[in-house]
């Protein structure tokens, strides 16, 4: 008898086949599901712009897990700037802002509508216009700040650390104290909301995202002064 789950499950990817009657949906022997076929992209006008061949990878842990989107027609440019990798693995977002997304259920359709439509409706427009429209994450470690950036309402990096650092550190400040940004709120009005979110993201994760915040920050100094001696022995030297 099929489990509940399964259940879920099949009704979900019905309804996957009722928004896009051209993907398919393929079982494999191992046990993991994938959906293939056809996605065509309208504008917000309902003018056809043109159709991709993509497969999208079903996490195990379904409906949690963050679905992998591929795209296999190979029109869009495997170049580093447009967001895909070689083997046509699709970066619809930063990883962080995923994984959070997967904290509530991830059906195959949100996925479809928040990120995989988005993003290849993205990349027709790429494909006319020569850049992206709208918001546009970086890649890497740039991708990350702005995340970070996003979720805290600031730009400020050394408050950024400070909270993260104190996150894993359990030094927040107490929720009656005043924020620590500066807002004149108390924290348990303000950045405490952000800090749940933070919770939602691997130790692991915020301790590598902290070093690179903190070296980031940190090399202007020692840079600044192997500058000034490069200079000088050029001034000694002439
Ligand atoms: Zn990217
Ligand atoms: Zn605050």
């Amino acid at each position: 008898m099929a489990t509940r789950l399964d259940k879920e499950a099949t009704q979900d990817f019905a309804e996957v086949r009722r928004h896009f009657p051209k993907l398919l949906t393929i079982a494999l022997e191992s046990g993991n599901v994938l959906f293939e076929g056809d996605i065509d992209i309208f504008d917000q006008q309902g003018v056809y712009w043109n159709t991709y061949n993509i497969r999208i990878t079903v996490p195990t842990q379904y409906p949690r897990g963050v679905p992998e989107l591929h795209e296999v027609s190979q029109l869009i440019e495997r170049v580093i700037d447009r967001h895909i990798d070689k083997d046509g693995w699709c970066c619809v977002g930063v990883s962080h802002e995923l994984f959070i997304r997967a904290h509530r259920d991830f059906r195959i359709i949100d996925f479809l509508s928040e990120y995989a439509y988005p993003y290849l409706a993205n990349q027709s427009y790429f494909m006319v216009e020569g850049h992206f429209a709208g918001f546009e994450y970086k890649h890497g470690f740039g991708g990350v700040i702005q995340f970070y950036q996003k979720l805290f309402k600031t730009q400020d990096f050394e408050l950024i650390s400070k909270f993260i650092d104190s996150f894993l550190h359990t030094r927040l400040p107490r929720y009656r104290d005043m924020c620590w940004c500066g807002s004149g709120r108390k924290y348990r009005k303000c950045h405490l909301l952000v800090i749940n979110e933070l919770k939602k993201i691997s130790k692991t994760q915020l301790k590598s995202d902290l070093s690179n915040f903190q070296l980031i920050q940190t090399p202007q100094v020692p840079f600044f002064k192997q500058f000034r001696r490069g200079m000088t022995s050029i001034v000694a030297g002439s």
